[in-house]
C-alpha cells in the first residue's frame, strides 16, 4: 500500500463519520477499526495501532461527551494529534553550526540508500552555506568508492577515499582529519552496509564510530523494509546509537509503516526523507507537516 493510500483510506473513514448525521459510538468504534487496519496493513507495528486507538478512544471519552460538544472536530483533532505522536519521538536532532566541524556518520544496510542519502544530504547543507564534504569509509564493496565519487563531483562537493586501502577505520579517521584541518563545516562519514546485520559489520561500524567520534550517527532505513524495521534499527541502536533516522524510497510503493514504528522503536526521530533517487529529492521530515499532508 503506497503512503498516500494510507492517508486516503484514514482520511474517507474520518469524513465517513464526520458526515453522518447521526453521530454514535457505534460508529466512532467503526471508524477506529477501519484507521487500525490501514495502519496494520501499512505495516505499522500492531502494538503501536493498540495503543494509537486506546489514545483515541481515551481522549474522545465519547461516553460521557456532553450533547452540545463538537464530536466531529473532536475526533479529527484526537485522530491527528494521535497520528503525530506516532512519527514524533520529542527528541531534538542534532543540528549543526557553521564555523566548527560537524562530523555525521551514516549507518545502515547495503541498498538502503545510504550512498545517494550522504550525497544528498551534504548538498542540502551545502546550499545552505555549510561548507560540505564526503568521506568514504566503504571498503567492503567493490565499486563504492567510484558511486560516491560519481555522485559527489555531480554535486560538486569534496570527497576523500582509497582505491588501495582495505582498512576502513584507517580510512575513516584520515578522510575526517584532512577535512578537519582544511576547516570543513560538515564532514559525512558513509559506511559499509551489508546484506545483513552481520557481525562483521557491527564490530566496524563500532570501531569507525570511536575512530572519528561522530557529532551524530544517522541510520539509513529503506521504507520498503515493512515489519522487519524495527528490530533492524533496534539492532543498529544497540550497536551504533544513532541519533536520527532518514527513511529513503517514500516515493515508492511502500506505506513506510514499519519504518515509521522504528521511530518509536527506538524513540528516533526521523530528520530527512528520501523522495525519489535524484540529488535534490531530499525533504526535510516534520511530524505535523508530515501528518496533515498524509490526510490531504
Ligand atoms: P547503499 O548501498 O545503502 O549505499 O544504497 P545506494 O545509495 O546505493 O542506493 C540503493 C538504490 O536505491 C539506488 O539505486 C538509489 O538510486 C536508490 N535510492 C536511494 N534513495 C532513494 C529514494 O529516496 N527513492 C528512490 N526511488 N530510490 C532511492
Amino acid at each position: 500500500m503506497v503512503l498516500q493510500d494510507l492517508g486516503r483510506r484514514i482520511n474517507a473513514a474520518v469524513t465517513d463519520l464526520t458526515r453522518s448525521p447521526n453521530l454514535d459510538e457505534k460508529q466512532f468504534d467503526s471508524m477506529l477499526k477501519e484507521i487500525s487496519n490501514a495502519l496494520v496493513e501499512a505495516d505499522v507495528n500492531i502494538k503501536l495501532v493498540a495503543t494509537l486507538r486506546t489514545s483515541i478512544k481515551r481522549t474522545v471519552n465519547f461516553k460521557d461527551l456532553p450533547p452540545s460538544t463538537n464530536k466531529k472536530r473532536l475526533i479529527q483533532k484526537a485522530v491527528y494529534d494521535e497520528l503525530v505522536k506516532l512519527v514524533d519521538p520529542h527528541a531534538e536532532p542534532f543540528k549543526p553550526r557553521k564555523g566548527k566541524p560537524n562530523v555525521i556518520m551514516f549507518v545502515g544496510l547495503q541498498g538502503s540508500g545510504k550512498t545517494t542519502s550522504c550525497t544528498k544530504l551534504a548538498r542540502w547543507y551545502q546550499a545552505r552555506g555549510f561548507k560540505a564534504c564526503l568521506v568514504c569509509a566503504d571498503t567492503f564493496r567493490a565499486g563504492a568508492f567510484d558511486q560516491l565519487k560519481q555522485n559527489a563531483t555531480k554535486a560538486k562537493i569534496p570527497y576523500y577515499g582509497s582505491l588501495t586501502q582495505t582498512d576502513p577505520v584507517i580510512v575513516a579517521r584520515e578522510g575526517v582529519e584532512k577535512f578537519k584541518k582544511e576547516r570543513f563545516d560538515l564532514i559525512i562519514v558513509d559506511t559499509s552496509g551489508r546484506h545483513q546485520q552481520e557481525k562483521e559489520l557491527f564490530a566496524e561500524m563500532s570501531q569507525i564510530q570511536a575512530a572519528v567520534s561522530p557529532d551524530q550517527t544517522i541510520m539509513v532505513l529503506d521504507a520498503t523494509i515493512g515489519q522487519a524495521a524495527e528490530a533492524q534499527s533496534r539492532a543498529f541502536k544497540d550497536t551504533a546509537d544513532f541519533g536520527a533516522i532518514i527513511i529513503t524510497k517514500t516515493d515508492g510503493a511502500a506505506a513506510g509503516g514499519g519504518a515509521i514504528s522504528a521511530v518509536a522503536a527506538t524513540h528516533t526521530p526521523i530528520v530527512f526523507i528520501g523522495t525519489g533517487e535524484h540529488l535534490l529529492d531530499l525533504d526535510r521530515f516534520d511530524p505535523r507537516a508530515f501528518v496533515s499532508k498524509l490526510l490531504g
